[in-house]
């Protein structure tokens, strides 16, 4: 059997132009020496002229620009030259190009991660898939993997973590963050960075969510629906479709209400029939934005008080005004015919004929996950003894992805990340309150009582709420919450 090396260092001389990669096993240590100029990708929309004449313009001259397939590559002599090069083009097009660490991007060119598996072939690394590897002795370096593992295992467990994390977000071990989020920002650059996309320069201050809240006490037979899981899912193109590149398309503009590539966030015009009129939105964030910016702030104080509403109630409205509400309102209104359609829409909507990449980020790490829980579920007995590293590396991967790929919506809809875009996070929190909404029906009419709804979870009175999630996917074709809880008595708030 060939004697497979590891990927365990990469460092970048810039003087020499040149990335060092260093590959290692127990026995031996190779370092390789490859060319590197750094380089920067744009939208391949741009045009490679006009890019070339603006930089020329502003006195840049150290740079190259080639047309790729996905993006435009722009290759500079140097670090300092590629900054110059990113503020410029930042300062007249408004979009930041991502300019990542000299090392992240060669390992993103070459597709190669921390601690790969390589087999040599004429002094030239290739890397090979390699179902069980034996990384603990980089892990813990003093001591054999399966003595530390008898010691302390957690301690162990949270090393292999920081591990699965190096690999995963191609940085060095020493640069992982402390935090999920500040590790999901990280997976985001490298997302973005291989698509070629930037980050939007101009802040925009007047994106809105509703807060959660909840009711305090303690409460019997309680359980949890967690959400968290879904929320990727409907991200992807199995469900919205949803993504910087894909929301409200030129190529699938909706024409009529019942187009299926209509977001929640899209707001229809309507009239309404009758005087005094008010109604309970599906939108909580709706419902809030109308009630701090609209007259008659003390009538819907009173009726939330005296119908033992949890949210503020929308309107009044009067007869023949005309007015823009979110399309499930509006479709649930028609159907009652308290209003009548008018013609003044604001419409969102998701591409039909592209991928997101976004979307299909999420889906390759979803296949990468669900192939190492198939490779250690399966082999847990017979391939992976106890302690054996390689079991613990596998399972941590696993564990990353997962965590990570949850944690990506809530980056995308936090006004603080980098990847926020005012109109992606409003589709995405549109999707889930829609969601969230659907269940909450769904679960009434079943006969359970849903005490507090927040982003994540929903906290159910009543038993076998397993079923509940299940015909509840099953029904309404949206990915099935997990229970994650059943305990006789929860404590909320
Ligand atoms: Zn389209």
């Amino acid at each position: 059997m060939a004697q497979h090396l590891y990927l365990t260092k990469v460092t970048h001389n810039a003087e020499k132009k040149e990335i060092l990669v260093e590959f290692r096993n127990k026995y031996n240590k190779i370092v390789n020496r490859f060319e590197f100029y750094p380089f920067l990708v744009l939208p391949k929309e741009l045009e490679k002229e006009q890019v070339q004449d603006l930089l020329l313009s502003i006195g840049l001259k150290g740079f190259q620009i080639e047309k790729k397939n996905k993006y435009l590559k722009i290759i500079a002599s140097s670090f300092s030259e590629l900054k110059k090069i990113s503020n410029s083009l930042a300062l007249h097009t408004g979009k930041k190009p991502l300019t990542l660490e000299a090392e992240r991007q060669f390992l993103i060119q070459k597709n190669w991660t921390y601690f790969d598996s390589f087999i040599f072939e004429k002094d030239m690394p290739q890397k090979e898939l390699e179902e069980k590897k034996d990384v603990g002795f980089l892990i813990t370096k003093e001591i054999p993997f399966n003595q530390a593992v008898e010691l302390d295992e957690t301690e162990t467990e949270s090393l292999v973590e920081k591990f699965s994390l190096s690999a995963l977000l191609r940085i060095p071990l020493e640069k992982v963050p402390a935090s999920l989020q500040a590790q999901t920002e990280m997976l985001l650059e490298n997302i973005f960075f291989s698509n070629g996309k930037g980050i939007l320069w101009a802040k925009d201050n007047s994106f809105y969510s509703a807060k959660e809240f909840a009711p305090y006490g303690v409460y019997d037979s309680v359980s949890t629906i967690d959400f968290s899981s879904a929320w990727p899912k409907l991200i992807t193109n199995n469900f919205f479709n949803l993504g910087i590149d894909t929301i409200n398309c030129s190529c699938c503009k909706p024409i009529k209400l019942n187009d299926t590539n209509l977001l929640p966030s899209a707001l229809i015009e309507v009239e309404f029939l009758e005087d005094a009129f008010y109604f309970e939105s599906t939108s909580i964030t709706f419902a809030l934005k109308y009630h701090k910016s609209n007259p008659f702030e003390n009538n819907r104080k009173e009726k939330k008080k005296e119908f033992f509403m949890k949210n503020y109630p929308v309107g009044p409205f009067f007869k023949n005004q005309k007015t823009l509400l979110p399309i499930n309102d509006a479709k649930k209104l028609l159907d009652e015919k308290k209003v009548k359609l008018a013609s003044n829409h604001t419409p969102n909507w998701f591409c039909k004929n592209k991928e997101s990449f976004l979307s299909k980020a999420i889906r390759k790490y979803t296949k990468q996950g669900f192939l190492l829980s198939s490779s250690f579920s399966t082999h847990q007995n017979t391939l992976f003894t106890k302690n054996d590293s390689s079991y613990y590396f596998t399972s941590a991967l696993f564990k990353s992805i997962n965590a990570l790929v949850q944690e990506l919506p809530f980056v995308l809809v936090n006004p603080l990340s980098s990847f926020f875009s005012p109109l992606l996070a409003n589709s995405i929190l549109s999707v889930q309150e829609a969601t969230l909404f659907k269940f909450r029906e769904f679960s009434e009419k079943k006969g359970y009582r849903i005490l507090y709804l927040n982003r994540k979870n929903a906290f159910i009175r009543g038993f076998s709420s397993l079923s509940l999630a299940k015909s509840f996917s099953k029904e309404t074709s949206l990915p099935q919450p997990k229970i994650h809880a059943f305990s006789s008595q929860t404590t909320l708030g």
